[in-house]
């Protein structure tokens, strides 16, 4: 029976980063329920990576990794606009001061610069917050590189791995796999995304109450097209957002309808919803849904994702809680994580308002 330093559970964008960041430094096994790494959120997100997302507590994981993706090719421009309609200007101001004190770019746009950043929008939408530094994501892309990152320097990647069983002894963790595969390690990391409370209960740790939220997108044919050069938009109220892909529309009625964990789906209701509000947004034609899908965000009750060892079972280490933020998060998450395992010294994010201590 194979012996490893860590073994992570869940091979999607924190699993593999975290395998990425530590390297050759620990011997590492990549445990994944699925045939193939990143089927379920990784490879659903929507792509973007921008710093007001997820909100001030999420900003500094973000804007921490916004070189690191940007050196490494996988962004490119875009843009994104926040916009508020009529009465709800003075909400729309404090958005954009909340992170601007951050450090954050951010320009308000009053409702002629709005208008000519989205062709066709409604009369009603007054203000707008650009942040002129977001960017599209290549998910895949970094997803491979931090897998093949893993890859070389020594760590195994399981596929159709499910943990069904972790047993606690003097020199680690016993694990055992729905397939019947077992392996033996000094740690478990628990990146198991929507599953992560189930594999606290494996562990014999205390659930933190990691929840599950649909989200769906449709890929929709617009006319006219929808331009290369619009920005992701977002409804400063949460109702919305949408971007250009390849001369198509992505759109997201900014869903958030708890599941339990599973392989989600999108359903007609909120594709619906999505179109009827984009319908409120911009005077163009809804002429094709051509494409819908649905993933799970998951979140911790604080909406913090959750990085740190348990408090009371040793050697569980929790990966979890990355909500809609852990692909433009990952580099500096998988850092931070990779040091808490390590034993490193701190770097340039401060661990405590991610450990699951907090909740205890
Ligand atoms: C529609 C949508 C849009 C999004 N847009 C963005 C965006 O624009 N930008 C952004 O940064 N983020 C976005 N996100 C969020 C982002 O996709 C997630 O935060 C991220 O993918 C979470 O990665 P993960 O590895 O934790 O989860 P997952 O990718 O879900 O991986 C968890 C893995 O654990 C495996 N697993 C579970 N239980 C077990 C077990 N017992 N044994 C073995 N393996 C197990 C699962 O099979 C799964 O592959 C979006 C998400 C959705 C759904």
């Amino acid at each position: 029976m194979g012996r490893y330093d860590i073994a992570i559970v869940g091979a999607g964008m924190a699993g593999a980063s975290l395998a990425a960041a530590l390297g050759d430094r620990a011997r590492v096994l990549l445990l994944e329920a699925e045939d193939r790494p990143g089927y379920h959120a990784t490879g659903r997100s929507a792509a973007f990576w921008t710093e007001s997302y997820g909100g001030p507590g999420v900003q500094p994981l973000t804007t921490a990794s916004g070189a690191w993706l940007e050196d490494g090719g996988f962004l490119t421009p875009r843009g994104a606009l926040t916009i508020a309609r009529a009465g709800h200007e003075a909400e729309l101001e404090a958005f954009a001061a909340r992170f601007a004190v951050l450090g954050v770019r951010v320009e308000v746009l009053e409702r002629d610069a709005l208008a000519a950043a989205v062709p066709g929008l409604r009369p009603g939408w007054t203000l707008g917050a650009f942040e002129p530094d977001c960017r599209d994501i290549d998910v895949a892309a970094l997803h491979q590189h931090y897998l093949g990152q893993a890859r070389r320097a020594g760590a195994e990647l399981w596929c159709a791995a499910r943990l069904c069983a972790a047993t606690a002894g003097a020199r680690g963790w016993h694990l055992r796999c729905a397939d019947g595969r077992e392996a033996e390690a000094a740690v478990l990391v628990n990146a198991a995304g929507a599953w992560a409370d189930g594999v606290a209960d494996l562990a014999g740790a205390a659930r933190l109450g990691i929840s599950p939220l649909r989200r769906t997108i449709a890929q929709l044919r617009v006319a006219p097209a929808a331009p290369a050069t619009l920005p992701l938009v977002l409804d400063l109220a949460e109702r919305f957002y949408f971007k250009p892909e390849a001369g198509r529309l992505w759109l997201s009625p900014h869903d958030e309808t708890p599941s339990v964990p599973c392989d989600a789906a999108p359903e007609e209701i909120d594709v619906a919803a999505a179109i009827a509000r984009l319908e409120q947004v911009v005077d163009w034609q809804v002429e094709r849904v051509e494409h819908r899908w649905a993933g799970l965000r998951s979140f911790a009750p604080d909406r913090l994702p959750v990085y740190g060892f348990d408090p009371a079972i040793a050697r569980f280490f929790w990966f979890a809680g990355q909500g809609g933020f852990g692909i433009q998060t990952a580099p500096a998450a998988a850092d931070l994580a990779a040091r808490l395992l390590l034993g490193d010294a701190a770097g340039p994010i401060d661990p405590a308002p991610y450990s699951p201590v907090r909740f205890r």
